[in-house]
């Protein structure tokens, strides 16, 4: 009986493997392809310019105070002449976002009234620390220049819990190919010298 069973579960462990051998892969190199993400995908943040291309926070601290998992620290400026409307509004000196904590609830998004946090539909770059995914407001502001937002900001979320018609996503636009790494030219051995040492 014994030797009978092991039979047949070689048998079956054998089918197995030859059923997946020609099955088509269901895996993708990532990063040279990447699969379409879904129309709501989120995944870091920006800190996006107002009308007049300067950064639209005005370190109200709506969102630092809403997020649970604390992750936002900020600095306010206080109030000073905008250089380019000669206006007076606040500024934050600093903003940082510690994006391995984030639980992507979107509550910072949602309470901004300045429409000034949004988030982004690219991850960032893997790191290897914590200390990598804490980004200042230089990197969040370029977020913002480089990357695409989701449908996302302060006044749909708010508008959208009123019951008013949420706007469709943008389709995420197609990301080119990476070109394959050339090989490196593998070096010449070096002929040994006349003591028989290389
Ligand atoms: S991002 Fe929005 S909610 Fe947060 S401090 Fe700036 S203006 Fe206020
Ligand atoms: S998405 Fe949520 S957890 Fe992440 S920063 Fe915003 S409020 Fe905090």
């Amino acid at each position: 009986m014994g030797v009978f069973s092991y039979w047949i579960d070689t048998a079956r462990a054998l089918r197995t493997t030859l059923r997946n051998a020609f099955r088509p892969p269901t895996t993708v190199e990532f990063p040279a392809v990447i699969r379409p993400r879904a129309e709501r995908y989120r995944a870091s943040f920006a800190l996006v310019d107002d009308e007049n291309g300067e950064c639209a926070c005005v370190a109200c601290q709506a969102c630092e105070k809403i997020c649970p998992s604390q992750v936002i620290k900020m600095k306010s400026g206080g109030k000073r002449e905008s250089p380019v409307t000669g206006k007076k509004r606040a500024y934050a000196d600093e903003f940082v976002l510690d994006l391995s904590a984030c639980m992507q609830c979107e509550l910072c998004v949602q309470v901004c009234n300045n429409d000034a946090i949004v988030m982004i539909r690219e991850p960032e770059e893997p790191a290897y620390t914590r200390a990598d995914l804490v980004f200042d407001m230089a990197h969040l502001r370029d977020n913002a220049h480089t990357k695409t937002a989701t449908w996302a900001n302060g006044t749909r979320l708010q508008e959208m819990q009123e019951g008013k018609k949420v706007p469709k996503a943008k389709p995420e636009p197609k990301p080119e190919p990476k070109p394959e790494p050339k090989p490196e030219p593998k070096a010449e051995p070096k002929p040994p010298t006349e003591g028989g040492t290389p």
